[in-house]
């Protein structure tokens, strides 16, 4: 199993962006020590859990829930089928609340943010030093209400995990302890989230179901095959606890 690489986080400074150097990026400026109160909206959503989960209980639980929504997770699954020999990725975009009655923690990924500028090879993708520059102006433009919830990019027929690379790029460059990682396998159609857990360490080859935000429609737009949905058989908090 890889381990975190021993860096602490870094804050990004937009004035001198350099990327590639060790230098970084300041990507949230207005940083909120504590999330904002919102009912958590399980009641709006289908559970998605990964179909095998044999093995992988060791890990701590999840710090948070994912919560997609549908248009969102449409979005990254129509750039993870663009380019089926390269990997593609970009920013997600949403934000990140706690329930006032329970005080979960969970974020909302309300849509994308696909990256530009980004040196794609069959084996990594980088964001590079103007793609994360340009990428944090469109951010603000487009989004000024919204929080950086984390990142997706793409593993053509490689499997969904984190690379040491992927997982130094996610300390580095989304360190907050509720921002997350989405993978997508265009091949084998299939995805997963990788979330720290409470201690914050983040176990680079589990990964998390999600919820599908559906908004009352009951039509699922979810088609990865490593994902089953969760019937509503138990109330969500005993389902949550098994
Ligand atoms: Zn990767």
């Amino acid at each position: 199993m890889l381990s975190l690489p021993h860096l602490a986080p870094i804050k990004i400074d937009l004035e001198h962006p350099n990327l590639m150097t060790g230098t970084q990026v300041r990507l949230n400026p207005q940083e909120t020590p504590m999330p904002r109160l919102e009912p958590i909206p399980r009641s709006q959503a289908f559970d998605w859990r990964p179909l095998a989960e044999d093995g992988r209980q060791a890990s701590p639980a999840p710090i948070l829930s994912v919560f997609m929504a549908q248009y969102a997770y449409v979005r990254a699954c129509a750039h993870a089928g663009s380019d089926l020999d390269n990997e593609v990725g970009g920013w997600l975009v949403g934000k990140w609340r706690a329930d006032p009655h329970t005080g979960e923690q969970f974020v909302v990924i309300e849509s994308t943010l696909p990256a530009v500028h980004t040196r794609q090879g069959s084996a990594y993708l980088t964001f590079t030093q103007d793609s994360q520059v340009a990428m944090h102006a469109l951010f603000e433009e487009r989004y000024p209400d919204s929080e950086l919830v984390g990142w997706y990019h793409t593993h053509p027929r490689m499997g969904v995990f984190l690379s040491e690379y992927d997982t130094w790029l996610h300390a580095n460059f989304f360190p907050e302890i509720w921002q997350v990682a989405l993978v997508i396998e265009p091949h084998a159609v299939t995805g997963g989230f990788f979330i720290r857990g409470v201690n914050g360490f983040l176990d680079p080859r589990r990964y998390f179901g999600f919820y599908e935000l559906n908004h009352g429609d009951d039509r699922s737009v979810v088609h990865w095959n490593n994902m089953q949905r969760r019937t509503a058989a138990l109330p969500a908090k005993e389902a949550d606890e098994l």
